[in-house]
């Protein structure tokens, strides 16, 4: 908020108590199935993780193409966005990590990263 009116709008908004109806919890709830079938992992690039990582890997770059991968449409396109991560040196592709799981120890949504790692290896 930076002026007054912003604050008065905000009192405004937050003084009706009134609860959602079932129809708005409804919509609500659709919308959040969309947004997150249309990102398969809802990483937010915090960049939390990376420091821990023993193996130094790029973890959202990884994710980001992982959700390229998976919302992509076409086949060959969506697995190109992972096979371009063979261009990276071995010991730097989702292959080289370790399953030490510092990560996901520090992801603040919690996501299971070495299972992404061991499936994008796979794929790849
Ligand atoms: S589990 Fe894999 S990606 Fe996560 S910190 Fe360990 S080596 Fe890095
Ligand atoms: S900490 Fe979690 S949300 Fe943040 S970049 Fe790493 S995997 Fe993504």
């Amino acid at each position: 908020m930076s002026d007054l009116a912003q604050v008065k709008d905000n009192i405004r908004t937050f003084s009706d108590d009134s609860v959602l109806s079932e129809d708005e919890l409804a919509l609500i709830k659709e919308v959040s199935d969309s947004l997150h079938r249309l990102y398969a992992v809802p990483c937010t690039a915090c960049r939390y993780c990376c420091a821990d990582c023993p193996q130094e890997l790029d973890i959202p770059f990884f994710l980001a193409s992982y959700n390229e991968y998976k919302t992509g449409g076409e086949k060959d396109l969506s697995s190109w966005r992972l096979a371009r991560l063979n261009a990276l040196p071995e010991e730097k592709r989702p292959s080289a990590c370790i399953g030490c799981g510092h990560c996901t120890a520090h992801c603040p949504q919690g996501l299971d990263v070495p299972a992404y790692m061991k499936e994008m290896a796979v794929l790849m």
